[in-house]
């Protein structure tokens, strides 16, 4: 659906080139919640923007839907930019306009004038994101929550394929938070939407994607499902959005191992099986293994429940490496802790 070849990205400040992005290859799947997740300055509102060119690449190429988008021309673009709906953090509502009004201003702006079916459109849009009974208020009446429906209803107006969100939930509470996360993971599946998300939440990345790319620095660090790249990090800056998730610092972990004295420390991956049968206990009855629990986290990423304890094997080394075996066969995944 959307394909990034070798992007790359300057500003161009006072004659100077500000490099933002370089080397991006990126290929987003249709009607997947795909996630990007960095710090602030990371390229995250770049990489976003790129895809619906509100910001042109200095490199590279960008494919939606089969099309290299760089060619079109300026009508070309409108009408493609009509196919990608956009929420941003600060909801960028009118604040003159009521939230019907607010709705049907990129219909009229897509040049419908027929105002039966832009008000029909508008009632299905309001509908969609459970806010027709404050149809006739304005942006100042609505809380936090609300005015990212009204942005997450704007956006969809058009019908795009593309929901683009920018930070959408970052000045909401976490309570809100997870409701418009709810109403987009709605929205995806009913609509069969192909969501870009950016954020430097893990949560939001957990609570709703099915792939995330890790930016740092202007580049890709690591990718892939969700599920992989947050149980199994790789780069040093996954595992710190990990270990910043986890409320668990490196120095906690030091000390928590200087408590523990020998052992053997090892990440345990809990998921699909080895969630529903008691395998760790058996084993470690078996194996006649004792162990301190340093850190553990279960729940869910998305749909999949999952967990992850970090434990300090005490004792015979030969008990606890058979145990570590046949952990790994009853499909626990073992790894040496970071
Ligand atoms: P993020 O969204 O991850 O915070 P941005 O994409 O906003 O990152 O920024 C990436 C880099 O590009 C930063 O160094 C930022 O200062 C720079 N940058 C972003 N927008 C502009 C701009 N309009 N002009 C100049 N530099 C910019």
């Amino acid at each position: 659906m959307i394909q990034l070849k070798n992007v790359h990205k300057s500003y161009v400040v006072k004659d100077k080139q500000i490099p933002a992005l370089s080397g991006i290859d990126l290929s987003i799947v249709k009607g997947e919640i795909f996630g990007v997740i960095g710090h602030s300055g990371a390229g995250k509102s770049t990489l976003v923007r790129l895809i619906n060119l509100l910001e042109r690449p200095s490199g590279g190429e960008i494919i939606v839907d089969g099309e290299a988008i760089l060619a079109y021309d300026n009508l070309a673009l409108r009408n493609f930019r009509r196919n990608i709906g956009m929420i941003f953090q600060h909801f960028n509502l009118l604040s003159s306009k009521t939230v019907a009004e607010n709705v049907a201003f990129p219909i009229r702006i897509a040049g419908e004038r027929d105002t039966a079916k832009i008000d029909a459109r508008v009632d299905e849009m309001l509908d969609l994101v459970g806010l027709s009974r404050h149809k006739h208020k304005y942006p100042k009446q609505l809380s936090g929550g609300e005015k990212q429906r009204v942005g997450i209803a704007r956006a969809l107006a058009n019908r795009p394929k593309i929901l683009l969100c920018d930070e959408a939930t970052s000045a909401l509470d976490p309570q809100t938070t997870r409701s418009i996360l709810q109403l987009l993971r709605e929205i995806n599946e009913k609509l069969n939407l192909t969501i870009v998300l950016i954020t430097h939440e893990m949560d939001v990345i957990r609570t709703i994607c099915d792939r995330v790319a890790v930016i740092d620095g202007g580049k890709i660090v690591e990718s892939g499902p969700v599920t992989q790249v947050f149980l199994h990090p790789r780069h040093p800056t996954t595992r710190n959005f990990v270990m910043e998730a986890e409320d668990f610092s490196e120095d906690e972990f030091s000390e928590g191992l200087n408590q523990t004295g020998e052992g053997m420390v090892r990440r345990l991956t809990f998921m699909n099986e080895s969630m529903t049968q008691p395998v760790f206990t058996r084993i470690a009855r078996q194996c006649e293994v004792d162990f301190l629990i340093l850190n553990g986290r279960f729940g869910k990423i998305k749909s999949t429940p999952c967990g992850q304890l970090t434990v300090a094997f005490k004792g015979d080394t030969e008990n606890a490496l058979a145990a570590i075996k046949q952990l790994a066969e009853a499909g626990v995944v073992v790894e040496e802790s970071f």
